[in-house]
């Protein structure tokens, strides 16, 4: 969601004729920012400080998630603060001379139809903001209350994107699966997605368990621009913690969600969050997480050390755990996934996988393309000519530890 809004900043200061520059001759500098855990917050402070020596200067913007709960203290180092409900007031930046603080305590003009830079994939806003607040998180606060945008401005951008040439749309929200505009539910949003001309591939993030329904997993094998692939963050496998997170769901619900996404996409993927550490989880309480992992056998899962966060209640809580236990508890949960990863993806070895083709890999010659099912794969292009947004078969041939090796298929 970020890294669109930075896009979004991008595409207006394109069409107003700027271009990107070095940091150090920059006439305006934006730094977006992440309040999502302590870490990333800490380090916007210390980033802005950095580059103001590097730039003394430039305009200086401070944007995002942190500049939307701590725009005081953001000003006292930026010329700009700019709130994640107010980045449509960037367009008047060219108008007067734009200084001091822009955050509002609602979303403003969330039908507004934003740029995109050319790129195969396009993140399409559909939902803002969180109603869930779930104990440790900030993002209700960072993000405001849930607003579905209207479908028309969401059918409009994407047939803007696809103009330019985007292949494939990530639909975004903290919770897609409460989009509700005038009647129209996600499964009725996928539809109208799913008919819209040069569209390839339609995927979404990030759909919460408590929401997730039968009636989604089967829409998403019926309707063939829908990928195979599922972001569904379990965060515990400890009803007793998932309790104290405000999840609203436990554990046995979140396999019965799993199941129905099996059912009708057996050969999907299913990735997942999870936070260790969390106040007052005991050994067993972690056990159960562990155990959760080797029975539900994810592909791959996004972990983090649980964190104190500004405004969540889990930081009032007692019994908060040592960094030191947050630490092993995180490397156990990251070797045994990365085990379970590895036996799943040796599966791929040999299989034939539509890849869509992103961008230049690392290595030399090489381009990165990614399959169905979110698996990054890596194809030499010395002989072939490939590029950004070719959709093609590929056969698997190595795995790597975070991707594959493929060739291309011929026939
Ligand atoms: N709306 C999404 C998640 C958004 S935040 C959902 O509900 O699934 C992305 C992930 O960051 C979360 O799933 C969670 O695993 C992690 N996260 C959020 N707050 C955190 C905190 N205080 N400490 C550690 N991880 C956190
Ligand atoms: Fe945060 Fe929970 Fe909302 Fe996700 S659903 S953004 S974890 S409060």
């Amino acid at each position: 969601m970020n890294e669109r809004d930075s896009e979004k900043i991008e595409s207006i200061l394109q069409e107003n004729g700027y271009e990107k520059a070095d940091i150090k001759e920059a006439d305006i500098v934006i730094v977006n920012s992440c309040a999502v855990r302590e870490k990333s917050e800490k380090k916007i402070f210390s980033e802005i400080g950095r580059i103001r020596n590097l730039n003394k200067k430039a305009k200086f913007i401070s944007m995002g998630c942190v500049a939307q709960i701590f725009p005081q203290k953001l000003s006292k180092i930026s010329d700009v603060v700019l709130g994640t409900a107010s980045i449509y007031e960037f367009k008047n930046f060219f108008n007067k001379d734009f200084k001091g603080i822009f955050v509002s305590k609602e979303m403003t003009e969330s039908d507004y139809i934003f740029g995109h830079l050319k790129s195969p994939t396009a993140y399409i806003d559909i939902i803002y903001g969180c109603d869930n607040f779930c104990t440790y998180c900030v993002v209700p606060y960072t993000r405001l209350r849930e607003v579905s945008r209207s479908y028309n401005s969401i059918i409009q951008e994407i047939k803007n994107a696809v103009e330019i040439g985007a292949k494939e749309v990530i639909l975004l929200g903290q919770n897609v699966n409460s989009y509700n505009f005038d009647g129209v539910n996600f499964i009725g949003l996928l539809e109208m997605v799913n008919k819209i001309a040069g569209v390839k591939r339609i995927r979404f993030v990030t759909s919460h368990p408590k929401d997730f329904s039968e009636d989604l997993a089967k829409t998403i094998l019926d309707l063939d621009k829908v990928c195979e692939h599922l972001h569904l963050p379990l965060q515990s496998g400890s009803d007793r913690i998932l309790k104290l997170m405000r999840r609203k769901y436990n554990f046995k619900e979140f396999a019965q969600k799993i199941e129905y996404f099996r059912k009708y996409n057996p050969k999907g993927s299913i990735t997942s969050d999870i936070i260790v550490g969390f106040p007052r989880e005991t050994k067993e309480d972690f056990k159960q997480t562990l155990m959760a992992l080797e029975e539900i056998q994810f592909d791959e899962i996004y972990s983090f050390k649980y964190s104190n966060r500004p405004f969540a209640k889990a930081a009032l809580m007692p019994d908060q755990i040592s960094e030191e236990e947050k630490k092993e508890r995180l490397s156990i949960v990251q070797d045994l996934q990365s085990k379970i990863s590895e036996q799943i993806n040796k599966r791929y070895l040999g299989s034939i996988q539509e890849v869509l083709i992103e961008s230049k890999a690392k290595a030399f010659n090489q381009v990165q393309a990614r399959t169905r099912t979110n698996k990054i794969v890596n194809i030499d292009n010395s002989k072939l000519n490939l590029n950004e947004g070719n959709l093609v078969f590929a056969k698997i041939t190595k795995l790597n530890k975070h991707s594959f090796n493929g060739e291309i298929c011929t026939n």
